[in-house]
C-alpha cells in the first residue's frame, strides 16, 4: 500500500503537523509526500529529509500558494491514480482539502484518526472524545485525516527521499484568495507548545488575562490558551481556544486557570501529559482529570506562583 501525505507548510518550512501524519501513513505502507505551494522548493528539500519518505512531489505554482482546496484537490486526485491512501493532518488546511478529495474520488473520508489498526481499520474519537469508534472502510482508496497528538513525530533530517516536480490544472477558477489576517506571536504555537497556560471565564476580562496568565506563561516559555467562555467574552482572540471547537493540544504540561472543565474543553486537552488545575471550587470537574490540583483564588495563587518561578 502506498500513501500520499499532504505536507503542511507556509511555503518556507515544513510544519510539525506533517511529522505525526507521516508516522500515521507509515503504518499503512510506503509514504510519498506532496508539497503544493508557491516558491516552496525549500520545503520539498526539507520534507525529503523526513525519515522513511520515498518521493516528494513538488507542485510549485502560484495557484497553490494559498492552499485553496479548489485548486489543490484536483492535483491530489491526479496523484491518487498511483496511491492507495491520501493522508492529511487534521489541521484547518487538511480539513479543508481532504473532504474535497474524498468527494472527487467518491469515497468516504475517515476523519481525525487516533490509530491505524490495519490497512482498512482505524480508531477515531466521537462524542467530543468521550467514546472511541473503530471504523472499517471498504473503499478502494482511503482519504484520512490524522489527529497529530495521537502519533509520534517522524524524525526530521535522516531521510533520503527524492523530489519530483509535478503539475496539474493549476487555477481552476472556482475560488480566489482575498486575504489573511495571521496573528503573530513570539510565544510557541499552541499545537506544538511543550507547556500551555490556559485561562477561563474566571479571569473576568482581557486586562486580568494579560496581567495574570501571560506573565506566568512568559516565565515558563509557554503557549497561551483559553476556554471558549474566555474567547466568547472577548478576553483573547479565538485562535487561543482549546477544545472540541478549538485546538486539540497534548503538551507535557497543561495549566488550567479558572476553567471549570466542561467536556468540550476536556476534549481538547485531556491527553496532556501532566494537567495542573487552579480553581476555587473543589468540586470543579477539571479536578477529575488533573494530576495536580490547587483549590483557591487564582488572583492570589497565580501571581504568587509567577513571582516564585
Ligand atoms: P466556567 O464554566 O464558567 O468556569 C469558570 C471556572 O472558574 C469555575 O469552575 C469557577 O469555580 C472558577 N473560578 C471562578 N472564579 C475563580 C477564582 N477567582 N479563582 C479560581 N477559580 C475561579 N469550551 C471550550 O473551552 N472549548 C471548546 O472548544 C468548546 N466547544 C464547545 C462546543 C459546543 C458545541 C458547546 C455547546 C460548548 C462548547 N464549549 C467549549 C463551552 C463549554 O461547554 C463551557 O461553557 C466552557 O468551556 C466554560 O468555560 P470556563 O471553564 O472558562 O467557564
Amino acid at each position: 500500500m502506498t500513501a500520499l501525505v499532504l505536507v503542511e507548510h507556509d511555503n518556507a518550512v515544513v510544519k510539525d503537523a506533517t511529522l505525526a501524519t507521516v508516522s500515521a501513513a507509515a503504518k499503512l505502507g510506503d509514504v510519498n509526500l506532496l508539497v503544493a505551494g508557491a516558491g516552496c522548493a525549500a520545503v520539498a528539500d526539507e520534507a525529503a529529509k523526513i525519515a522513511g519518505v520515498g518521493t516528494v512531489y513538488l507542485a510549485d505554482d502560484a495557484a497553490y500558494g494559498h492552499a485553496l482546496a479548489e485548486n489543490v484537490a484536483p492535483l491530489i486526485v491526479k496523484l491518487m491514480e498511483s496511491h492507495d491512501a491520501f493522508v492529511a493532518p487534521a489541521t484547518s488546511n487538511g480539513k479543508n482539502i481532504a473532504p474535497r478529495v474524498a468527494a472527487l474520488l467518491d469515497v468516504a473520508q475517515i476523519s481525525d484518526i487516533l490509530s491505524v489498526e490495519s490497512a482498512d481499520t482505524f480508531t477515531r474519537p466521537i462524542y467530543a472524545g468521550n467514546a472511541i469508534a473503530t471504523v472499517q472502510s471498504s473503499d478502494a482508496k482511503k482519504v484520512i485525516t490524522v489527529r497529530g497528538t495521537a502519533f509520534d513525530k517522524a524524525e526530521k533530517g535522516s531521510g533520503s527521499g527524492k523530489v519530483e516536480a509535478v503539475s496539474a490544472d493549476g487555477d481552476t477558477g472556482l475560488s480566489s484568495f482575498v486575504g489573511a489576517e495571521i496573528s503573530k506571536s513570539e510565544r510557541p504555537e499552541l499545537t506544538s507548545a511543550k507547556i500551555i497556560v490556559s485561562g477561563g471565564r474566571a479571569l473576568q476580562n482581557g486586562e486580568n488575562f494579560e496581567q495574570i496568565i501571560v506573565p506566568l506563561a512568559d516565565k515558563l516559555g509557554a503557549g497561551v490558551g483559553a476556554s471558549r467562555a474566555a474567547v466568547d467574552a472577548g478576553f483573547v482572540p479565538n485562535d487561543y481556544q482549546v477544545g472540541q471547537t478549538g485546538k486539540i493540544v497534548a503538551p507535557e504540561v497543561y495549566i488550567a486557570v479558572g476553567i471549570s472543565g466542561a467536556i468540550q474543553h476536556l476534549a481538547g486537552m485531556k491527553d496532556s501529559k501532566v494537567i495542573i488545575a487552579i480553581n476555587k471550587d473543589e468540586d470543579a470537574p477539571i479536578f477529575q482529570v488533573a494530576d495536580v490540583g490547587l483549590v483557591g483564588d487564582l488572583f492570589k495563587i497565580v501571581p504568587e506562583l509567577t513571582s516564585k518561578l
